[in-house]
């Protein structure tokens, strides 16, 4: 690989962490506060990630191209304080893309094309909403209008429950991923992959070439994004490494957890970014 690089990544448990997240993973460095919601604080970001994000936000776009992706709506990413400001965020799980803080109306368009082929987001909503009536799931949400997701009690949503409804929602195009309190239907037609794909080839199209795909990311809803790129990052303690090694032979696991695994992500795509510098321009 010889050209210019696009580093998409996740952020919540990949660059930004909650307390609580901190206490549970361990890998704790110096750090800031980068969300509060409600009076409350929601993600820290290691200072060592905030500068290394910061120097990678001012290469040029013939170097390097970061773009936060995220199952966040775009009201929950604009929350966070992210230390430069990406030309494109993808958000909604590949279902909107941002560029320069405007909707991508082609790629909006494109997207509802595809969810034409999946169960409409209302008929997920009702089936969540009857498992609210029934004390199954806390509260029910739906999501810039693409998915849901539901809050629930680990203690009483288990393995049992998720099977029930993949095996109620499998026939129509939706999938489910359940991540302790929190548990996301999604229709087949969302994928960060999908929308990665996307920016990948607006760049290309301006760069001449492809940029090279760096990923990171902690969970199953970050899968299609990693097995997509030519090398990726998942941190130890994350989702994804619970159930063994990073089943991708180009994705590589941190040797840390928490935002020690971030700091580590963040100095790679650093490393090598600087190798890109360094090569001849055209
Ligand atoms: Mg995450």
């Amino acid at each position: 690989m010889t050209g210019p690089v696009l580093v998409t990544t996740d952020l919540d448990r990949t660059l930004i962490f909650s307390p609580r997240a901190t206490e549970v993973l361990g890998g704790g460095l110096p750090r800031s506060v980068v969300e509060v919601h409600e009076g409350r604080v929601i993600s820290e970001m290691a200072d060592v990630v905030r500068s290394g994000l910061a120097e990678l936000g001012r290469m040029p776009a013939d170097a390097v191209t970061v773009v936060p992706t995220t199952t966040r709506t775009v009201r929950q990413l604009q929350r966070i304080e992210l230390p430069f400001t990406p030309r494109f965020l993808i958000a909604a799980s590949g279902g909107v893309v941002l560029e320069h803080g405007r909707v991508d109306e082609d790629w909006a368009r494109a997207t509802a094309a595809r969810l034409a082929g999946c169960a409409p987001v209302a008929e997920v909503r009702a089936v969540l909403d009857d498992l609210v009536a029934d004390e199954v799931v806390l509260r029910a949400h739906t999501a810039e209008d693409l998915f849901c997701y539901a809050i629930v009690d680990p203690a009483r949503f288990g393995v049992e429950e998720v099977e029930r409804l993949t095996a109620r929602l499998l026939p129509r195009s939706w999938r489910v991923a359940h991540q302790g309190t929190k548990v996301y239907l999604l229709p087949d037609a969302l994928h960060k992959a999908y929308a990665i794909g996307h920016v990948r080839e607006r760049l290309a199209g301006e760069l001449g070439t492809a940029p090279e795909l760096l990923a990171a990311g902690d969970t199953w809803l970050d899968a299609e994004m990693l097995e997509l790129a030519d090398r990726g990052w998942v941190p130890a303690g994350s989702e994804i490494s619970r159930s063994g090694p990073p089943p991708w032979p180009h994705v590589i696991l941190t040797a840390t957890p928490g935002h020690s695994a971030a700091a580590e992500i963040v100095g790679a795509w650093l490393e090598h970014a600087a190798e890109v510098g360094e090569r001849p321009r055209r």
